[in-house]
C-alpha cells in the first residue's frame, strides 16, 4: 500500500536530531514560556521575514487570537464582517464565529480552487472590516489584488497560511502578505510539530504584543490581567521539535515540488483535471489536488490498486450542521470542488517508485 503520508517516515528523517532537541528540554526543568519558544519566534520570524512571530497552541487559536486583538485594540466589534472563501477548511470559518463576527463566504476560482478576488468588492458592506485569504493546499492567493480592495475599503488582511510554510507570492514569503498571518503546525502540515502547535507572524508591534498578552491569560505583568484572556502557547518541547524541523523545511519543499512536477508532466486522463499553478515556485504543494466527476469511483479504483487518497474537504462549510443557518445557500464552484477533488499521495519521504506507479495507475484508470 502507497499511504497517503507516512508521518512516522518525515520525522524519522531527523530522529536523532528530534531525540537531542527533546533531551534538551526535559534537562531544563522549563517547559513553558522558556528559551525554545522565544528562539523558535526568532527563527520562524526570520523565515517569514517578518518583524515578529508569536507561537500558539494551534493553528485554529494562530487566527482567534489574531482577530481577537484587533477587536481588544478597537479595530473591530461585534457583528463586524469578514470576507473568507467558502471552500476553505472549517477553522478559517470557526475563528470569524467565535469571535462574534459574521464569515462573509465568497466563491474561489475554480482553476486555482482560491478566493477569487473578483467576487470581493461585491459582498463588501459598511461593516467588512477585513479579508482572510486561505492559501489553500499550498499556493498563496492573489495578494495584490487583495491587497489592493483592501487598501481600498480599509479593511486588515489576514492570511491563512496553515498550508502554505515558505510559499513565495512574488518577491515576499507567506506570512509577510497581508497584516497578519495564522500559522498551523499540525503533525501534517508542511512544517509539522509532533503534537499541536501555531504561529502568528505579523510586522504590527501592537497586534503582536496583544496578541502575545491575550494568550497568556491576559496577562503581561505575572497575576496582573489587562484582558480577559485564554491559555494558548507553544511550549518548550513542540517549539524544540520545530526548531529542528524549521532547518529542513526549504529541502522538504523541493522535495515535494519534484513529485508535484513529475504528476503535473506526466498524468494523462482526459477524465481529470490538474491543479493550475499560478507562478511555478511560489507552490509548497502541502497537497496534489486533481478533480474529476467520478471522483468516489476514482478513489476506489486507486485504493482497489494499493493506492491511498484522501478527500480535502469533502463537505463544504455552508452545508455543515454547525453552520445550519446557511445550509439552504447556494455556493455552486464551492459545491463542484467539494464534489470532484481527490488529493494524492505527496510528502517528502515519497519515493520516485510509488511517484511512477501511482501515475501509470492513474493513466490507466478508465470511467
Ligand atoms: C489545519 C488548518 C487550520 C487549523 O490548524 P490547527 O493547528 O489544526 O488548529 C486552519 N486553516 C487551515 C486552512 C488549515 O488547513
Amino acid at each position: 500500500m502507497i499511504p497517503f503520508l507516512d508521518l512516522k517516515a518525515v520525522n524519522a528523517q531527523y530522529r536523532d536530531e528530534l531525540i537531542e532537541a527533546c533531551t534538551k528540554v526535559i534537562d531544563s526543568g522549563w517547559y513553558v514560556q522558556g528559551k525554545e519558544c522565544q528562539e523558535f519566534e526568532k527563527e520562524f520570524a526570520a523565515h517569514c521575514e517578518t518583524k515578529y512571530a508569536i507561537g500558539v497552541a494551534n493553528g485554529l487559536d494562530a487566527l482567534i487570537l489574531i482577530l481577537r486583538a484587533y477587536k481588544e485594540l478597537g479595530i473591530m466589534k461585534d457583528g463586524d464582517e469578514v470576507i473568507v472563501p467558502s471552500n476553505t477548511y472549517i477553522a478559517s470559518i470557526l475563528a470569524i464565529s467565535e469571535n462574534n463576527l459574521v464569515p462573509i463566504l465568497v466563491e474561489p476560482d475554480i482553476n486555482t480552487y482560491l478566493l477569487n478576488s473578483s467576487k470581493i468588492e461585491e459582498k463588501i458592506t459598511s461593516k467588512t472590516k477585513a479579508i482572510l485569504p486561505v492559501h489553500l493546499y499550498g499556493q498563496t492567493c492573489d495578494m495584490d489584488d487583495i491587497n489592493e480592495i483592501a487598501k481600498k475599503y480599509n479593511l486588515k488582511v489576514i492570511e491563512d497560511s496553515a498550508q502554505s510554510h515558505g510559499a513565495y507570492y512574488k518577491n515576499k514569503r507567506c506570512g509577510n502578505l497581508g497584516d497578519a498571518s495564522g500559522f498551523s503546525f499540525y503533525p501534517g502540515k508542511n512544517l509539522g510539530a509532533l503534537g499541536d502547535g501555531g504561529a502568528v507572524t505579523t510586522n504590527d508591534e501592537d497586534l503582536a504584543n496583544t496578541i502575545k498578552v491575550l494568550g497568556n491569560y491576559g496577562s503581561q505583568k505575572k497575576y496582573e490581567n489587562l484582558y480577559k484572556g485564554v491559555n494558548s502557547r507553544l511550549d518548550e518541547m513542540q517549539a524544540a521539535m520545530l526548531r529542528v524541523k524549521l532547518r529542513h523545511i526549504d529541502e522538504e519543499i523541493k522535495k515535494r515540488r519534484k513529485i508535484a512536477n513529475y504528476y503535473l508532466k506526466n498524468i494523462k486522463n482526459e477524465n481529470i483535471v490538474l491543479p493550475s499553478v499560478r507562478v511555478e515556485d511560489n507552490h509548497v504543494w502541502h497537497l496534489f489536488v486533481i478533480r474529476t466527476e467520478k471522483r468516489d469511483k476514482l478513489q476506489k479504483y486507486l485504493l482497489d490498486n494499493g493506492i491511498q487518497t484522501l478527500i480535502h474537504y469533502p463537505l463544504a462549510p455552508h452545508k455543515q450542521e454547525a453552520y445550519k443557518e446557511w445550509n439552504n445557500e447556494s455556493f455552486p464552484i464551492s459545491e463542484k470542488i467539494h464534489d470532484e477533488v481527490l488529493s494524492l499521495p505527496i510528502s517528502a519521504v515519497q519515493t520516485m517508485d510509488d511517484t511512477i506507479e501511482i501515475v501509470e495507475t492513474i493513466n490507466k484508470w478508465k470511467i
